[in-house]
């Protein structure tokens, strides 16, 4: 049976209703800060206080963790076992910068059935709360204070780990906020990966709390055909109303270079003919203001393949003629299927 999961807010006002609000953001800053690794490090709160917290609230969300490295040592990924039972994953990647980019996920499971991700494959088990997103951010923050040979800074994230993020709305926003909050990284710096929930994407317009984070959009195709078969959750006319959703983005949000970008995964056959890459170019150059990061497809035993390179340089070259903004990501972290897709925990184990 499920259990509920309480959040570290919710168990610190139940044991403590009468205090003002102050005391859980001074709870809360704790979090973030190096070197502080239980309740019983937190300084500024009193004494007695934090032998209770100690005793009843969980310092972190999860109990366990197991850590793989890629052979050129620039990946890590966590299998991290949350509080009943279930289990997620996230990555930590070297960056252009010398520093680290995490992927996070947002959900256990998805339930939008990508045909070509193995997390779309596991179905939704439930949703993360905050904490355990917000967590994933200062379990690598521990990691690197553990291993001083490495650059120390987490400086990026993006929410391109196991699930939905806008399916988990809440609590993604939330997560957002805290980071925000309490660590060095700007709005910018963080980017929202959706398959493109118009629902959602719809209240993003309108609510005030919501950050200026960046949006990805997974788009995988402009061929409304194509796209229905990568993805199958795709809204009835998805491509015209993602149209007029970009137009009241871009009014609402200004046309800030790179604020949205495009993702499309590489399948060899499936969306990388030359009519994907001209059908790619007429979207783009109609909204302008997008860049489009081509990702090379990472082997799961689903049964599709990565493009060969020359379709993909091919590919690209169309849609540079057509002066789309382009780049080829970087596959990293495959040999420990930490790579965009590869993201699957199946019955406690790793696939
Ligand atoms: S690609 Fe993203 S949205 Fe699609 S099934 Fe995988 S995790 Fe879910």
């Amino acid at each position: 049976m499920a259990i509920a999961i309480k959040t570290r807010y919710d168990e610190f006002h139940e044991l403590f209703p009468k205090e003002p609000a102050f005391r859980w953001k001074q709870a809360e800053e704790n979090f973030f800060k190096l070197g502080k690794n239980s309740w019983q490090d937190v300084s500024n709160l009193p004494k007695d206080m934090r032998a209770t917290l100690e005793k009843d609230v969980p310092w972190v969300s999860y109990i366990d963790s197991q850590i793989m490295e890629s052979s050129k040592g620039d990946t890590y990924k966590a299998l991290l076992t949350l509080v009943d039972g279930q289990k997620v994953e996230t990555v930590l990647m070297e960056n252009m910068r010398d520093q680290w980019t995490i992927c996070v996920s947002s959900q256990v499971g998805c339930a939008m059935g990508c045909t070509f991700c193995a997390t779309g494959k596991m179905g939704l088990t439930r949703n993360l709360t905050a904490d355990e997103i917000t967590d994933q951010f200062r379990f690598w923050q521990t990691f690197l204070l553990q291993h001083p040979r490495l650059p120390d800074r987490i400086s990026n994230v993006v929410f391109m780990g196991m699930g939905e993020p806008l399916a988990n709305y809440e609590n993604v926003k939330k997560t957002i906020r805290t980071w925000l909050t309490y660590t060095d990284m700007g709005p910018t710096h963080i980017t929202v990966s959706t398959v493109g929930v118009l629902p959602v994407m719809e209240q993003i317009l309108t609510d005030p709390e919501w950050p200026d984070a960046r949006i990805a959009i997974s788009l995988h195709s402009a061929d409304p055909i194509t796209r229905k078969e990568i993805v199958p959750s795709s809204f009835d006319q998805f491509l015209p109303k993602l149209k007029e959703w970009i137009a009241r983005y871009q009014k609402t949000y200004g046309n800030r270079r790179h604020h949205l970008t495009f993702e499309y995964v590489m399948l060899r056959d499936v969306n990388d003919t030359d009519h994907h890459a001209e059908v790619l170019a007429e979207l783009v150059t109609e909204l302008g203001q997008l860049k489009v990061n081509l990702i090379p497809y990472n082997f799961t035993d689903i049964g599709l393949q990565r493009s060969l390179d020359s379709q993909i340089y091919r590919f690209k070259q169309i849609l540079e003629a057509a002066d789309v903004e382009v780049m080829v990501r970087k596959t990293m972290g495959d040999d420990i299927a930490a790579a965009c897709g590869q993201l699957i925990v199946l019955g406690g184990k790793k696939a």
